[in-house]
């Protein structure tokens, strides 16, 4: 089925439920009023023209409209293209004129950006783009009331005509390791993951699910929105951008049952000061995903009462989940792994060189197939070659499969050291970092070294209060614990790590810094 489609039965079958809530603004709708509302604006789009296979971008931090927008699009076949909201008017343009998108939808302005200011400065770059429409603007009004003429028979038409194999969004991956690339999905990618995620944490109609992730990318609009409508769950939006309070305030006004989030928004909503008096107990379930997810991290969020979190492994291209544990996996299993291998999907771990699958318990490239594996990168036939080969998808991640079939993801080929002849992977490094009673987060990289190849260079936020580290009060936590090589050489505290806004850690930009600290 379409994701149209998907989200009228639901609309049909609870109607009167709770859909969608915006915490900041008090504003909600139920599935009923939201299928009315997105329909007015699926009929606004048909009657300004927008064909199905039409680039629609939209370029706004979480709202509710956000939702309506996603909806609207995937009613009429309009591809989706989901801009990040940090972007600049020189990222905004590449993805404009890279994608061809025609309609902008954006939000007036967030923090410091004014989204209609910086398009009319690049109109002239974008000839693919004809119109801009923002949200809450006379502009969007005007939209609704074009969506009033036309007849409801013309939607349904469009509707029924779409296929579900079809594209109906790009979606930029993070570029935590590069320059971000569009990949396109389908229907069946998208809605078809967002079904099994929601299967995964046990979503009924009764459930309310905490999004502080950005809708921009799949973990908030697939894992999110699309777990949320398969399943007659509520969304619940705590605020335009990422705020480790206004989560928990939504949690606890909301009774949210799930809570979302990249390991550093979870690191961060624990640290409030006031933790200790937030009531998360109507919280059952949730997911930590995105970036490696320390146990530590997973062992509290367990320890404060919510045991079915689950931990995802995915990325963009394959829309995004691949692997998830379960509220029924061993507790060993559920801190330190990424589960097994979702339905419908096949995983495999291969030697990166020969392209062999490795013994169980050796690290591998891991590769996976299956229903949610992207139809390519937009427009660009050869990057799509280099990762997609033979549906498989080539991740560029390196991953342990145990005997059961867990798996542990322990880095990026790109992030891997080298140092002296001896693999180290970064990851191990950060779980033992985050044993230190000082450490708040932590990250390793590799730096270059004249005599060992490589050297490691751990970067720490500290604690509150917390003794300044030095590389060689490391030295002397580490000793005994970890072997000498594995013993960062150096250490470089800060007050936050570069960061995407889909709350990754950018490696890219602290080696790049790291060689100017150095010199
Ligand atoms: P780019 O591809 O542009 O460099 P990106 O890979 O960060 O950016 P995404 O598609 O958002 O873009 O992220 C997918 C990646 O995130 C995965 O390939 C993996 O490296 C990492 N990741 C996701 N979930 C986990 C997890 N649970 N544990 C460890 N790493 C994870
Ligand atoms: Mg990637």
């Amino acid at each position: 089925v379409t994701i149209g489609d998907r989200f009228d039965e639901t609309a049909q079958r609870w109607s009167e439920r709770e859909a969608l809530v915006e915490c900041q603004s008090g504003r909600r709708w139920t599935y009923g009023e939201l299928r009315d509302d997105v329909d007015r604006l699926a009929r606004g789009l048909l009657a300004v023209g927008v064909a199905a296979g039409d680039r629609v971008g939209i370029w706004a931090p979480n709202c509710a409209e956000w939702v309506h927008v996603q909806l609207a699009t995937a009613k009429i076949g309009a591809i989706l293209v989901t801009v990040n909201p940090a972007y600049r008017t020189h990222e905004v343009q590449y993805v404009i004129d890279q994608a061809g998108i025609s309609v902008m939808v954006v939000a007036e302005r967030f923090r410091t950006s004014d989204y209609p200011a910086m398009l009319e400065e690049i109109a002239s770059e974008v000839p693919s783009l004809a119109r801009t429409v923002v949200i809450g603007s006379s502009g969007w009004e005007q939209l609704l009331e074009r969506g009033d003429e036309v007849d409801a028979g013309e939607l349904r038409e469009r509707q029924g005509s779409l296929d579900p194999g079809e594209a109906i969004n790009i979606q930029y991956t993070s570029g935590t390791t590069g320059f971000p690339k569009g990949a396109t999905l389908s229907h069946r990618n998208i809605l078809g993951n967002g079904f099994f995620v929601g299967e995964y944490c046990g979503y009924t109609e009764e459930d309310r699910i905490c999004i502080p992730v950005p809708f921009y990318h799949c973990f908030g609009m697939v894992m999110g929105n699309l777990a949320a409508i398969t399943h007659g769950s509520c969304m619940v939006i705590p605020a335009a951008g990422f705020d480790p309070a206004a989560s928990l305030d939504a949690v606890e006004a909301e009774r949210c049952t799930s809570l979302y989030g990249v390991p550093t928004m979870f690191i961060a909503e624990w640290a409030l000061p006031d933790f200790a008096e937030r009531d998360v107990s109507s919280v059952r379930t949730g997911i930590m995903a995105g970036s490696p997810c320390p146990a530590e991290m997973m062992r509290k969020v367990i320890d404060a009462g919510i045991t079915d979190m689950t931990i995802c492994y995915g990325m963009t291209e394959t829309s995004p989940v691949s692997t998830q544990t379960t509220a029924d996996d061993p507790f060993e299993a559920k801190v330190g792994t990424v589960g097994r291998v979702g339905p419908h999907l096949e995983v495999a771990v291969v030697d990166p060189v020969t392209g062999e699958t490795v013994p169980r318990g050796e690290p591998g490239e891991l590769c996976t197939k299956g229903y949610s594996v992207m139809l390519g990168y937009w427009d660009e036939p050869e990057k799509t070659a280099e990762v997609l080969r033979d549906g498989w998808m080539h991740t560029g991640d390196l991953a342990v499969m145990d005997e059961q079939g867990y798996l542990r993801i322990t880095g990026r080929i790109k992030d891997l050291v080298i140092r002296g002849g001896e693999n180290i992977y970064p990851r191990e490094i950060e779980e033992f970092l985050y044993t230190h009673p000082d450490v708040l987060d932590a990250q390793v990289i590799g730096v270059p070294d004249e005599k060992y190849g490589e050297e490691l260079m751990a970067w720490v936020q500290l604690r509150d209060g917390a003794e300044p580290m030095t590389a060689q009060s490391l030295r002397e936590f580490a000793s005994g614990s970890l072997a000498h090589y594995k013993i960062p050489r150096y250490v470089h505290v800060v007050d936050e790590f570069p960061m995407t806004v889909t709350g990754k850690v950018r490696k890219v930009e602290m080696r790049a810094a790291a060689e100017e600290i150095l010199s």
